[in-house]
């Protein structure tokens, strides 16, 4: 696809760290005197306050919280400025259908699959970072943009740093594509100290400021194993040949190894905000407001093997992603639950691998290998593992 403008932007998930992130891009462009957009849909799930408050200050034709308990709080919030608004899933859904040419998919979890299909199928160009879209239903939504015509920008750091070196021409002299990984708040501990990890420790992350589930998922590492399975769906690579390395510095996002040896990387500032303008302005460049990289401060960049013991989850989306079918949707549930129980307090740190374990074992039990083809299997298999999850949970608390 030829370059085109981005005339008419949707932000789903605008209030959460992306979004924030996507507006400052916008508004830094704004600044500069390219501010060739306008935004037509911003929405949240319940943080009305900083919802109309990005109303106010970009101006939207529709704004929606998928809370419908709060809709009458947003219509109050926005009454007299003339921007429609909406509440519940469905208008969620509504605020992706309206026509925008980019909508940044920035929902986090399952919660983003359906308003993600309803953008892609009527042909909008995709900006991904809701990355548990493309682990559950990873066929569903790469049919859904390539049947409506639109492109899947990756805006997860790493993938859009292998898509900025990667030659979509000739796949096949691809041999590796190295998935770098800071290693989070816990790359240094020990698996008994990980033991007694609180929420607080487990979302100061060392590198980056994200929401809290990714947060956690980096924590555990899920984050990189869910990164491993949503690079198998958006490149013409095998699983087997996607690796993942330690960089705890953050500089390096990602590298494409070539058969004959050439290792192209991306590089750049912790800073979101980077490959969010690279898909914004994507086949072209935007400034982005983020820091320039300084060499000299970096001073020395090191790597090292994972370790899959102190970090099971990243065996764990290996084992999901080799199984196929339903399992990386089943992996990707169980996660969700368990995070969500290891920020309200109910489980341990550790437990959320162990569950995650459990409910993938359990699932492979009673379903055998299963492929996955439609959206209703793909619903189907995210609340059984919801379920089995809420159960492990439930358990452990009565221990
Ligand atoms: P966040 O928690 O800061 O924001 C999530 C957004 O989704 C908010 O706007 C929230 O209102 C909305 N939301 C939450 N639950 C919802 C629901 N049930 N229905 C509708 N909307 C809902 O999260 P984030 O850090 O911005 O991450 C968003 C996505 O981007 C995640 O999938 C994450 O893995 C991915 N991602 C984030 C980063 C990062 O640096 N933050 C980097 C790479 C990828
Ligand atoms: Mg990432």
């Amino acid at each position: 696809r030829g370059a085109r403008a981005r005339r008419r932007i949707t932000i789903l998930g605008s209030t959460g760290s992306i979004g924030e992130s996507t507006l400052s891009v916008l508004e830094h462009a704004g600044t500069l005197g390219e501010a060739d957009f306008e935004i037509v849909a911003l929405t949240a799930n319940r943080n009305v306050e900083k919802l109309a408050e990005q109303a106010r200050k970009f101006r939207p034709e529709f704004v929606a919280v998928a809370d419908a308990s709060m809709g009458d709080d947003l219509k109050a919030a926005l009454a007299g400025t003339g921007i429609e608004t909406g509440a519940g899933e469905a208008a969620v859904e509504e605020a992706a259908l309206r026509d925008a040419d980019w909508v940044m998919a920035a929902i986090v979890g399952a919660a983003g699959l359906k308003p993600t299909l309803k953008a892609a199928a009527r042909g909008a160009d995709i900006a991904l970072a809701n990355k548990e879209c493309l682990v559950c239903a990873g066929e569903v939504v790469t049919k859904a943009i390539r049947e409506g015509g639109g492109a899947l920008l990756p805006v997860d750091s790493e993938h859009n740093a292998i898509f900025q070196v990667f030659d979509f021409d000739q796949p096949e002299r691809v041999s590796r594509l190295i998935l770098t990984a800071s290693g989070g708040p816990f790359r240094t501990w020990t698996r008994e100290a990980m033991g007694e990890a609180t929420p607080a420790q487990a979302v100061a992350h060392p590198n980056w400021s994200m929401g809290a589930k990714i947060s956690v998922d980096s924590a555990t590492m899920m984050n990189k194993g869910l990164e491993l399975i949503e690079a198998a769906h958006i490149f013409p690579v095998a699983h087997e040949k996607i690796e993942i390395l330690v960089h705890p510095q953050s500089v390096i996002h990602s590298m494409v190894e070539y058969v004959d040896g050439s290792v192209l990387a991306q590089l750049g500032t912790p800073d979101m905000r980077t490959p969010i303008a690279t898909t914004l302005a994507w086949p072209r460049r935007t400034p982005s407001p983020s820091e320039q990289l300084n060499f000299g401060k970096v001073s020395k960049l090191t790597f090292e093997d994972p370790d899959l013991v102190r970090f099971p989850a990243l065996r764990l989306a290996r084992e999901a992603i080799s199984a196929g079918g339903i399992m990386p949707a089943v992996l990707n549930a169980a996660n969700e639950i368990a995070v969500a129980a290891f920020l309200a307090g109910g489980i341990k740190f550790l437990d959320i691998a162990a569950i995650s374990e459990q409910v993938l074992e359990r699932t492979g039990r009673l379903n055998g290998p299963a492929s996955l083809s439609t959206l209703e299997e793909v619903m189907d298999a995210d609340a059984n593992a919801r379920a089995m999850a809420e159960e492990c949970v439930a358990a452990r608390a009565a221990a």
